[in-house]
């Protein structure tokens, strides 16, 4: 068995859809589980949504109904009027009425897991109902039924002995004489049934978490590249596909922000030694990046921007030196805030950190550690990692950008930069030129 991830990329559309259904029709006589994420960007129109029902602005029904509009676009596209797609898609949207005629629930996060899982619901109903449609045997399945996970809404942690044991429920699915069964990425669900999310982006972990509790042969992930690039094609000329990569490469290179695949895709895996390809949508004759084993090749520079970070330079109060004790507790606040430290470097009374710039988390920090540490913050900054770095890649990095940070270990650069704005950068370049 093999399992298929789908992204909102590949289902913007009617024609989207059309066009990873004949993707799926080459596969007819396999057996496939297949994934989807919610169609384009529809996550962030669902954010959108749920923002505006926490502040009981008058406008979250509204734009739900936009949601919901754009998807009956689609269906327009797929199906006849009278096709029962309608209805069972309708029946979601509904659900979701419901939850935006309550008064907002106290805990976001968990209101915002209720909310969210529309857009996942409704474009898996869309593609099985479209499978069928077209004589592709295609059951339709609630990921919240196999995925479970604890209750720390939008990022669930998975369960995965629950997990795996559900997981025989998609085997007694799967049509016998070759067919899919077609489920959502990015959900789940707690013990108690409420429904949590992944973590943004997170369908690729969800069909990572479906083949290593099916045993899958391979995982493919279908994109709008034509595989893993050595840069994002979005900030850079000249990338390059990597057609191999090692899981450690791949693992490194996400962990990063690489946003070619979700970070925590890799190790369920690994784990299990299930080759993964990144493949093209719009060329899926193509070799793509295959992902597996552990012997390393070389690779060219491969680069990972991270934009929106901080830094957060935080020093002892009394000069004392910054002691494990005090790093214990430093991390163990940030840990608890979930704030994710992506670099750090310190002195003997000052310790710098490089983290997202998520602002209330920042501050709920500041606060938490202000009785024995002095912090400084330091926002509008990116953080640029070069895996297999030269000098000369390094080099036009630094272009035009004043580096705060820079850590050099064997394989991999770090550096935390700001962009300076032209004026200001003519006159570093002077600076520079005179040496
Ligand atoms: P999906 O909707 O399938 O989840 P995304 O838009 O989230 O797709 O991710 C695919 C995008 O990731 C590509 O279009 C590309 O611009 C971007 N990207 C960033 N870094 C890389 C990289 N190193 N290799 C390939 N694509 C990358
Ligand atoms: N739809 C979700 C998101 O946009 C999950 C995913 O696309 O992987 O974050
Ligand atoms: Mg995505």
């Amino acid at each position: 068995m093999k399992v298929f991830k789908f992204g909102g990329a590949s289902l913007k559309d009617a024609a989207g859809v059309k066009n990873v259904v004949s993707i799926l029709e080459r596969y007819r006589k396999e057996n496939l589980v297949v994934v989807v994420s919610a169609m384009g960007k529809t996550t962030n129109a669902l954010e959108a949504v749920i923002a505006a029902h926490a502040a009981q602005n008058g406008e979250a029904m509204q734009h739900l109904q936009t949601v919901k509009e754009n998807h009956y676009a689609v269906m327009r596209g797929l199906f006849d009027p009278q096709d029962e797609v309608f209805a069972s898609v309708n029946d979601t949207f509904v659900e979701a009425e419901w939850v935006l005629e309550e008064a907002p629930a106290v805990d976001y996060d968990y209101m915002y897991d209720q909310i969210i899982c529309v857009g996942e619901l409704v474009s898996s109903r869309i593609v099985a109902a479209y499978l069928n449609k077209i004589g592709l045997p295609t059951q339709w399945l609630d990921a919240r039924d196999i995925v479970k996970t604890d209750n720390t809404y939008r990022e669930g942690w998975v369960n995965w002995d629950k997990t795996k044991e559900n997981s025989r429920k998609v085997l007694e699915t799967m049509p016998a004489q070759g067919g899919f069964v077609l489920t959502q990425g990015f959900i789940g669900s707690t013990s108690e049934n409420f429904t949590t999310s992944l973590g943004r982006e997170g369908s690729d972990y969800s069909a990572a978490i479906f083949s290593h509790c099916l045993d899958a042969e391979e995982m493919v992930i279908w994109k709008d590249v034509p595989g893993v690039l050595n840069a994002d094609p979005r900030l850079f000329e000249n990338v390059v596909k990597l057609d191999r990569l090692s899981y450690k490469e791949a693992i490194e290179m996400t962990y990063y922000g690489a946003q070619v695949i979700h970070p925590k895709t890799i190790k369920p895996l690994q784990n299990k030694s299930i080759p993964l390809f990144v493949k093209s949508f719009l060329n899926p004759e193509g070799s793509g990046t295959e992902i597996s084993s552990d012997t390393e090749d070389t690779y060219p520079p491969i680069i990972v921007v991270e934009k929106n970070q901080a830094l957060v330079h935080i020093s002892t109060r009394d000069y004392s030196f910054v002691a494990e004790q005090h790093m214990a507790r430093l991390f163990a606040k940030l840990a608890d805030l979930r704030i994710f430290v992506n670099s750090m470097q310190n002195t003997a009374i000052s310790f710098t950190i490089c983290v997202p710039n998520v602002k209330d988390r920042i501050d709920s920090f500041i606060r938490n550690v202000n009785d024995e540490f002095r912090c400084k913050v330091e926002e509008g900054l990116e953080l640029i990692t070069v895996r297999h770095y030269n000098e000369e890649t390094i080099a036009s990095l630094k272009k035009g950008k004043v580096v705060l940070f820079e850590e050099r270990i064997r394989n991999t650069l770090q550096m935390v930069v700001k962009n300076v704005p032209l004026i200001e950068r003519r006159e570093v370049e002077l600076e520079r030129a005179k040496g």
